[in-house]
């Protein structure tokens, strides 16, 4: 169980987080009727070597690809070993469970797992929590809170 306060009067409310299918959930407070958002979202935590970045994950794509000055992805990482489209964590919802993927879009440089194997381009690998991949000279490691 996961406990929260309503952000209006304070009255906490319990929820079972094993009922989550989203990343994000709306809880009317049944005592002040104020709208609560929870955000149940994954983190994805990009380590390198001068620099620590947090977001966090949204149902569907989240792309990741080196930071230029028309960069449109969703995490974007000053690492000059990193493709502009380098890889996609994709979070779907599937038998009412929260399942995340780890997907190479063909980088140059390739994305490696904790124990150093090369990704298959747009293959789908599994996520698992305080699991890391590593593009370029950044390790992504997957928190869920
Ligand atoms: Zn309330």
């Amino acid at each position: 169980m996961k406990m929260f306060k309503c952000g209006s009067c304070k009255t906490p409310y319990k929820i079972d987080e094993t009922k989550i299918q989203s990343t994000q959930l709306t809880v009317n407070c049944s005592k002040c009727g104020s709208k609560n958002v929870l955000r149940f979202g994954p983190l994805l935590i990009a380590q390198s070597k001068d620099s620590l970045q947090q977001v966090s994950l949204k149902m569907g794509a989240n792309t990741i690809g080196r930071k230029t000055d028309n960069s449109k992805c969703d995490l974007m990482l000053n690492d000059e070993y990193v493709s502009k489209q380098h890889a996609t964590v994709y979070i779907e919802n599937l038998d009412n469970k929260l399942y995340i993927s780890f997907v190479d879009n063909g980088s140059l440089n390739g994305t490696f797992t904790k124990t150093k194997s090369k990704l298959k381009k747009d293959l789908k690998y599994p996520f698992l929590q305080d699991e890391y991949f590593i593009v370029g000279l950044t390790k992504l490691t997957l928190k869920l809170n």
